[in-house]
């Protein structure tokens, strides 16, 4: 099965053109720090909008267990693609097919996207790497597109009804085996697959739903990191661990485990 949002989503990291976004007018939608939302017509319901970043800023606290950062976040919507990839070809040539991006700056990240059926999966997944991104200095690719992959759905949702659930338990159950030191070599766009958007997206959803031990090693490896400080591989520190990772990963999935046992952690 081929997924459709991760391949398609993309995040820049830019210096100094990031900090400049000419257009003509934006209509104001509001603040729910650190986002800033401004659209290119006049919103039928800019709380609507507003909602779903705030809902993604508590689910982010919850789930992760880090404090978002205030450095700014500029929220921009588009009313059709048509604008939307003339406003940001001119900046990341690159980026005008996807149909959402996240820019990252020096002083300031940016969001962009316009109106399409998974517009709210779409903008959680972008603003989700702005608040990684800003509460973590150096986030491996997986951990970044797995981590905005789960928060795509808000957390009552995430653990059950992600599409990517069906994809890795139908793997799991034919013999597919996770191979995290082979993800973690992938630290480009470029050469991330479809397939590691999946296996990136189940690495997290076992690390935060896991057994006590997977999901203490997800919240030590990013405090680490939020501290500041070198913390390697995660598939070193699983290594070195007497929990079998590897064995308990495929248990997680096997089909007889409910969805009931996630939502109720
Ligand atoms: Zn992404």
């Amino acid at each position: 099965m081929r997924i459709v949002l991760c391949a398609l989503t993309m995040t820049m990291v830019l210096s100094g053109l990031a900090n400049r976004d000419a257009k003509a007018a934006w209509f104001e939608c509001g603040t729910v720090a650190p986002f800033h939302v401004q659209s290119d017509y006049v919103l039928r319901n800019p709380s609507a909008v507003l909602q779903i970043v705030k809902q993604l800023k508590h689910d982010f606290e919850k789930t992760l267990q880090l404090t978002p950062s205030q450095r700014p976040v500029e929220v921009r919507l588009f009313l059709n693609k048509r604008d939307y990839k003339r406003h940001v070809s001119k900046r990341i040539p690159r980026g005008e097919k996807h149909p959402a991006l996240f820019v990252k700056g020096t002083d300031v990240s940016w969001v962009y996207i316009y109106s399409q059926p998974d517009f709210s999966k779409n903008l959680r997944h972008e603003c989700a790497h702005a608040l990684l991104h800003n509460s973590l200095f150096v986030l491996p690719l997986w951990l970044d597109e797995g981590l905005a992959q789960y928060l795509e759905l808000p957390t009552d949702r995430a653990a059950s009804e992600h599409a990517h659930l069906a994809v890795i338990r139908r793997a799991v159950t034919r013999g597919w085996r996770p191979n995290l030191q082979k993800l973690e070599k992938k630290s480009t766009h470029d050469r991330f697959l479809e397939s590691d958007y999946q296996e990136s997206w189940a690495w997290v959803h076992f690390l935060l739903q896991g057994p006590q031990e997977s999901r203490k090693t997800l919240r030590d490896y990013l405090k680490r990191i939020e501290s500041r400080k070198f913390a390697g591989r995660m598939s070193e520190w699983m290594e070195t661990s007497t929990f079998d990772f590897d064995r308990q990963f495929v248990a997680h999935f096997r089909p007889k485990r409910s969805r009931a046992l996630w939502s109720r952690k």
